[in-house]
């Protein structure tokens, strides 16, 4: 026999079973119970909350004869019919697959048939914010007015993409990300139910990196048991199938900036680099090391350390043992200093070998402003030279000393960092300077084709994206690199724009790329960028929506121009 994923097993079947969603469950319930049953439901929650799960036990409990206390009955003809895939009156709709006008008006046209069995027709249209903005409006007029036997249950993990004129014709419920001690419950349910041994604590874990989401602890549980069938699953061993983070290096790197060892960490962080890890994340993680650290050493709150095997808790342990409090906190304040800034600096090394220098030698490292002075007087001014050979330290040797040409580099990025600064302070509260005027970007001569093309085509290429990713987009301006590729560029304000996030993060991109090559017949490059403030957008990038073109029929030729 074929094996069922957990999930799939253990799907609730009944309200009774679903878990931590206990506000709506209650709400459905009681509108089953007193038939008033509204033709138009939003589910909104991240993933793995239960919105299908509980779409489909609505979808059932209407339709059921018998009803038990809101729940469906499972034996009455209709729960039979249902259950079995001969009833037609549920219909479920992927709109990430489906999301044209054309899948829209398909719906709609079935729409106008009432049910050959039960009395509801319930359609589930999953990932709602993914419908194109036709597909839309042409969705809008039947959920204004729904035949009696109709029911929409539309499920999204992005509400705020969804449209105004949707969001008020449906009555929304939110549904809760699942708490740890709500999923570890239900895995040790499952557990039982399946005979399964499993240490509390590795249930623990499990829970806590689905993340809020049911769906995932299952899955999680499932590849763990997949590897230790017949065993006891142990903390450790759930830790080593679902890959928990070796924080070993995290361990030597704090230890040497506790030793005051600059070359020994820089030499960590070397490694680090070497391996391609993502800096930003590096950052990230250390700094919970760190805080677990701190945790650690107070005694209290041991469960939110962050999870490591047996031998590296012990390690854990030891530093907390060595490193006063006072030092710990220090190593998190300049580490979340840092955060912000690695964000979208693209001198990610440079800042953190920063940042771990003056974890190195504090009090020896403070005096920032002489740093925008000549680096070599910087040098010679606040840094203890004893380590740093790039100045005047023939004694060193190359093993025991951070080279020269590393120091230099590494002081050039932070006068620029500070000049960058600088500038910004200046020109208050990161503002543009009022004294020199913005300069226009300069006119690109021309667009290479295929940009051209998108250019001139840029609403049908709106209309055909997923409504969310249409509104992200159309915060950004349309321009060109230097080398001719399509540019988006969003203004950052202090730093950030989640707009920027969200279209440029790798899903996104793989739909915008497939939009535009359903839409041009080839492959468009897109560059997606952030202007850090006004002026750089302004005189960076060229707008070139003010270059559509239009063709201009006229006798014998076709003639472009500029409108
Ligand atoms: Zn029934």
């Amino acid at each position: 026999m074929s094996y069922t994923a957990l999930y799939r097993k253990f799907r609730p079947v009944s309200f009774d079973d679903v878990k931590g969603q206990d506000h709506i469950v209650t709400t459905l319930r009681n509108q089953i119970k007193s038939d008033r049953i509204g033709h138009a439901y939003l589910f909104c929650g991240t993933r793995g909350t239960g919105k299908t799960t509980v779409a489909k036990i609505l979808a059932r409990s209407v339709n059921c004869e018998t009803p038990v206390n809101g729940s469906p009955c499972g034996e009455c003809p209709t729960c039979q019919a249902i259950k079995s895939g001969a009833a037609l009156n549920i219909i479920e709709i992927d709109a990430a697959s489906n999301n044209g006008v054309d899948n829209v008006r398909e719906i709609i046209d079935e729409v106008a048939y009432s049910p050959t069995m039960g009395r509801y027709k319930v359609y589930i249209i999953d990932e709602v914010h993914m419908l194109s903005k036709g597909a839309f409006n042409a969705l809008l007029k039947t959920l204004e007015e729904p035949p009696e036997y109709v029911i929409f249950i539309l499920a999204t993990t992005e509400p705020n993409a969804l449209p105004v004129t949707i969001l008020s014709r449906c009555q929304r419920y939110d549904f809760h990300r699942i708490t740890i001690e709500t999923i570890q419950g239900r895995l040790r349910t499952v557990c039982d139910e399946e005979g399964l041994s499993v240490d509390d604590k590795a249930l623990r874990y499990i829970a806590k990196m689905g993340d809020g989401s049911m769906r995932d602890a299952l899955s999680l549980l499932d590849q763990c048991i997949a590897f230790h069938i017949g065993e006891t699953l142990t903390y450790d061993h759930a830790l080593d199938v679902l890959g928990a983070v070796d924080t070993s290096v995290f361990d030597r790197l704090i230890n040497a900036v506790y030793d005051h060892d600059v070359v020994a960490s820089l030499n960590l962080l070397q490694d680090v680099v070497e391996q391609g890890r993502e800096l930003s994340q590096f950052n990230n993680d250390l700094i919970w090391y760190v805080r677990s650290i701190m945790l650690a050493s107070t005694d209290t709150g041991l469960d939110e350390i962050i999870d490591i095997n047996t031998d590296d808790m012990a390690a854990l342990k030891a530093t907390a043992a060595r490193i006063d409090s006072e030092t710990v906190m220090r190593y998190i304040r300049e580490l979340s200093e840092l955060t912000s800034q690695l964000r979208y600096s693209p001198q990610k090394r440079i800042l953190l070998e920063v940042t771990l220098i003056r974890m190195c030698k504090p009090g020896e490292f403070t005096a920032a402003p002489s740093l925008t002075a000549d680096p070599a007087a910087a040098a010679g001014g606040s840094v203890d030279m004893s380590s740093a050979p790039g100045a005047p330290a023939p004694a060193a040797t190359a093993a025991s000393a951070v080279d020269s040409a590393e120091f230099r580099v590494l002081f050039d990025g932070l006068k620029a960092r500070i000049s960058m600064l600088e500038e910004k302070l200046a020109s208050g509260s990161f503002s543009v300077k009022e004294d020199t005027p913005i300069k226009e970007a300069p006119r690109p001569e021309a667009l290479p084709e295929d940009v051209e093309y998108v250019n001139n085509h840029w609403k049908e290429f709106m209309d055909s994206l997923p409504v969310n990713l249409s509104i992200y987009i159309s915060e950004a301006r349309r321009g060109i690199t230097q080398d001719g590729r399509l540019e988006l560029t969003w203004l950052a304000v202090n730093g950030l724009n989640t707009n920027f996030d969200r279209a440029s993060d790798p899903t996104n991109r793989d739909i915008i790329d497939e939009t535009l090559s359903e839409l041009t017949g080839k492959h468009v490059d897109v560059v997606y960028t952030l202007a850090h403030d006004k002026r750089d957008l302004e005189e960076h990038h060229f707008d070139i929506s003010q270059l559509i073109t239009v063709e201009i029929e006229t006798e014998d030729e076709t003639a472009t121009g500029y409108v």
